[in-house]
């Protein structure tokens, strides 16, 4: 994934001219010019007591340049408007970005007590930006003389682009219909974030506790030893084994307790969460799906799904219901084939019982042991950490003519990062940290993020990116290095595919730059990378036993790309299906009662699920649409994975490392930022619009 930092607008602007300072702001490394090599933020200067007041005085600073926008005497211009504003900010820019990058991978309580009092504050700053209607004026009347101003394609851009973030966030909206707009934006908020501290209650509040052992056949001694260490947390479950409904506990029980009626009664806990009682989610959807229906209205909009989209790649409602259909029906064809293998199995063991979804994961389990045993510990031997590296910046070097030099002089936030400068043609592009392992202070998952973007000042200076990739891998043990499973393997080439975007950047606004594209189109450079990982051709070149350096064996590639084209009825059916249940929400046009769980078993119903699948997520429980920043945009995964298996076609076609092919992937994406249509880029890289058939294909659904 990449995040996105909290913050308003962009951009360095000289500090000299901001007028006297307390000595106190001389110390703040925010406020002073940053001397480290590369202009790499001065980790080692920064304490946490310089945070609120460089924040302070970044907001003021902005304020400053805003106005000074609003008031100019002269006609608004290109220069004296929109870049104005892209250029305005660059103090707030530099500390946001050290500090929401901080608070995520070297949190402390001081850092959270930072963030709770000044997020507050930033999000009305941004709003003073976004509702300032003279502001808007002045970008509107440069908006609409765009076509006499002979701007460049990248200036075009960004005032569309600017223009259009006005717009959507509200500044077009009539006088008389303004109070209901900010209306509907808090109730939304707050809706939102009750939606989202239900689930979170309902999830912490069920616990299995299972105290005979002999109940929990099946399981492995890890599974039960984390269930035992669960218990051991609360003195009335100790020596007890206790099951959650979080995705680490409950998936294994699921895939492996033989006993039904536990799985039954840890699945029906799950799939029923928030239908009821104090957590119940039921009336706060109804409201959510009809503000967003009223906002997207106010806004001009049929459907919260065509305001959504009108900013994705995807643009409208009728793209991404072809696109969802397409997978739909073959996944759920194939997911009928699966059902038929389970039951004959159910029918083998003597049982009488229907195949339910509580025991999908289990029969899927089993049959997969039968078919392709892979066992972690096999295949880690062959990915340490270095040996992965080494590989991705061998793949990076062959296509991009990237080199990889480590610098320890270049300041870090902690001892465990590593930083790299990274090299083209002779010259240093970016700057990489790198962070592998997990820590207290650090959040889990993977992702790609930026300590400043790469951009061209107002004078033509190229500003190098400073990239990090933050991971939580396997740790080294004293007698082990660092080894990764295969998916630990593929996430850093996936995360690693994202900093590339960001690394090889030639966008001439920051705000255009690098990673900032639509969310259905982000995706694409970093799961292509995935390919590579996985080509057995490249995998030879960098899977090396750690003791023995033998390259690994074939049996093992094998087994390795057979488990990933197993069960794939099932996994994109339940996909596609959650997809869909969103889509269904949003593409509503006019004011609708939604009673649960009809309006759920009416929309899946409609397409055909079958009742042993149901969708990943049900409507209670699923924060992607409801509580995180996804309504509308659940499909973005299938749209990322047609475009990644059709770009990866081409170097099928061509050739895993052709010239040529590399050329034109980097020279019309990873290049490009977000300078134009993403559809545009795509087409000049591949010649035509995206195929769904190699993605079909890949996932054993043709
Ligand atoms: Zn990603």
């Amino acid at each position: 994934m990449t995040k996105r930092i909290l913050t308003v607008s962009c951009i360095a602007l000289l500090l000299g001219a901001c007028g006297t300072k307390k000595d106190e702001m001389k110390e703040n490394p925010f406020l002073t010019e940053w001397n480290t090599p590369f202009g790499v933020p001065p980790f080692d200067q920064i304490k946490t007591e310089h945070y609120i007041p460089a924040f302070e005085e970044g907001m003021r600073l902005q304020k400053n340049e805003i106005d000074a926008i609003v008031n100019n005497t002269e006609a608004p211009t290109f220069e004296n408007t929109i870049e104005a504003l892209e250029y305005s900010g660059s103090i707030l820019d530099k500390v946001s970005s050290v500090f929401f990058n901080l608070t995520e991978c070297n949190n402390s309580d001081e850092m959270e007590k930072i963030a709770n009092e000044i997020i507050p504050q930033l999000s009305n700053h941004g709003d003073d930006i976004s509702l300032n209607a003279k502001l808007f004026e002045r970008i509107k009347t440069v908006y609409d003389q765009k076509e006499e101003l002979n701007l460049n394609p990248e200036q075009m851009r960004l005032l569309e682009e600017t223009y259009k973030g006005f717009v959507r966030g509200g500044a077009n909206v009539p006088a008389e219909k303004q109070a209901r707009f900010r209306e509907i934006n808090e109730q939304l908020s707050l809706l939102s974030q009750r939606f989202g501290n239900n689930v979170l209650k309902a999830t912490n509040e069920y616990q299995l506790v299972v105290e005979d052992k002999a109940k929990l056949a099946g399981l492995t001694e890890d599974q039960l030893a984390a269930a035992l260490e669960t218990g051991a947390a609360n003195p009335e479950t100790k020596g007890k084994y206790v099951f959650t409904l979080h995705n680490p506990s409950l998936l294994p029980f699921l895939s492996n307790c033989d006993n039904r009626d536990l799985r039954k009664e840890i699945w029906t806990a799950y799939a029923e969460r928030c239908t009821s009682g104090s957590t119940n989610n039921t009336i706060i959807i109804d409201s959510i799906v009809n503000l967003r229906l009223e906002r997207a209205n106010i806004l001009g909009f049929e459907s919260h799904a065509a305001y959504v989209l009108d900013d994705c790649m995807a643009k409208t409602p009728e793209a991404v219901n072809e696109l969802l259909m397409n997978v739909w029906k073959p996944a759920i064809a194939k997911a009928q084939q699966e059902a038929e293998e389970y039951k004959n199995m159910i029918k083998a063991e003597g049982a009488n019982f229907e195949l339910e979804p509580c025991d999908w994961r289990y029969y899927s389990e089993k049959l997969r042991k039968e078919k392709y045993n892979l066992n972690d510990e096999e295949i880690r031997p062959y990915f340490s950490l270095e040996n992965v590296l080494n590989g991705v910046f061998d793949v990076s070097g062959k296509l991009y003519g990237l080199t990889f030099v480590e610098n320890k002089e270049i300041p870090t936030y902690d001892k465990e990062a590593v930083v790299y400068e990274v090299h083209r043609e002779g010259k240093v592009i970016a700057i990489l940290y790198m962070d592998f392992h997990p820590r207290e202070s650090k959040r889990s998952g993977a992702w790609m993020t930026e300590f400043r973007g790469q951009y061209e000042t107002k004078d033509g200076e190229n500003i190098i990116p400073i990239i990090s990739l933050v991971c939580n891998f396997t740790k080294p043990t004293a007698n082990k290095p660092s080894l990764l499973t295969f998916d630990e393997a593929e996430t850093l080439f996936h995360e690693f595919g994202h900093g590339l975007h960001g690394m090889l950047s030639k966008c001439h606004y920051k705000s255009l730059a690098g990673t900032n594209v639509s969310r259905d189109f982000v995706e694409l450079p970093s799961q292509i990378m995935e390919n590579w990982c996985r080509n057995s051709e490249v995998m030879k070149s960098y899977a090396k036993h750690y003791q023995t350096g033998n390259v690994i064996p074939d049996e093992l590639i094998a087994k390795i790309e057979n488990a990933g084209t197993y069960g794939q009825g099932f996994v994109n059916a339940e996909l596609i299906a959650a997809s869909l249940l969103d889509f269904q929400y949003h593409i509503i046009t006019t004011p609708t009662k939604i009673s649960l769980p009809e309006f759920e078993n009416q929309a899946m119903g409609s397409i055909g699920l079958i009742p042993e699948i149901i969708s990943r997520y049900k409507s209670t429980y699923f924060q992607h649409i409801f509580s995180g920043g996804y309504s509308c945009g659940y499909y973005s995964y299938t749209w990322a994975a047609v475009l990644d298996n059709d770009a990866f076609e081409a170097f099928k076609e061509n050739g895993l490392f052709d010239q040529a092919t590399a050329d034109a992937f980097r020279t019309n994406v990873l290049e490009r930022g977000n300078t134009e249509d993403p559809m545009v880029l795509y087409k000049r890289f591949r010649g035509q619009e995206p195929s769904i058939t190699p993605l079909l294909r890949n996932r054993g659904l043709l």
